[in-house]
């Protein structure tokens, strides 16, 4: 199963992977994650991602489906996967498609995780993450079992250099500038699902699991 989970920064498509990887036993492609570990590991690409990352603006294209293109031809992709934070524009959406094509596979099914403007800030200020698995967790709604400790692997949560108030208008911006209109993009291909972000963490999770079966 190839599922994409869509909607803005904070709306819960990370949380959510978390679940859907356990029930399907597919990766979660986020390229969040996967620029996070470049900076990590000082590449160039990386560093040059950074600059637009800690502004709250995209990354450009070029960087982003050079990575989406190495990442879907590893090996444990065969059975599926779960993209999370791409295609985040029209561009990336048809490089994604045309890739697809290639591979004779293609987007089962693209999950909206609705969610309004006004309670984004409060889930981002409040998320914390794991550095080494990338889980999300929020001090609030979604706590972790043992404050600060990752449920998954143990690892010291933190708070994202891009999680604050300020950084928050500029990636709303870009959602809804450049990533909102590929709501129409898949609702044409008829693959679009809708599911309310706004109610708890397991309900959401439930709602997701009736879609995809
Ligand atoms: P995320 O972890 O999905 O919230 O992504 C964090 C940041 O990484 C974003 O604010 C962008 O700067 C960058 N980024 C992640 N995915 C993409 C993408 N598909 N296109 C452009 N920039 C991206």
């Amino acid at each position: 199963m190839n599922i994409m989970l869509f909607g803005a920064p904070g709306a819960g498509k990370g949380t959510q992977a978390k679940f859907l990887i356990e029930k399907y036993d597919i990766p979660q492609i986020s390229t969040g994650d996967i620029l996070r570990a470049a900076i990590k590991a000082g590449t160039v690409m990386g560093l040059e991602a950074k600059k637009f990352m800690d502004e709250g603006k995209l990354v450009p294209d070029s960087t982003i489906i050079g990575i989406i293109k190495d990442r879907l031809t590893e090996k444990d992709c065969t059975d599926g996967f779960i993209l999370d934070g791409f295609p985040r524009t029209i561009p990336q959406a048809e490089a994604l498609e045309k890739l697809m094509k290639g591979m004779k596979i293609s987007l089962d099914r693209v999950i909206s995780l609705n969610v309004p403007d006004d309670l984004i800030v409060d889930r981002i200020t409040g998320r914390r993450v794991c550095p080494k698995c990338g889980a999300s967790f929020h001090v609030e709604f979604n706590s972790p079992k043992v404050t600060d400790i990752c449920d998954y692997c143990g690892g010291t949560l933190i708070i994202r250099k891009d999680d604050t108030a300020e950084t928050v208008v500029n990636r709303l911006a870009s959602y809804h500038a450049q990533t909102a209109p590929l709501f129409d993009f898949y609702s044409d291909r008829g693959i679009m699902v809708e599911v309310d972000g706004t109610k708890n963490v397991l309900e959401v999770k439930e709602d997701i699991f009736k879609i995809l079966g």
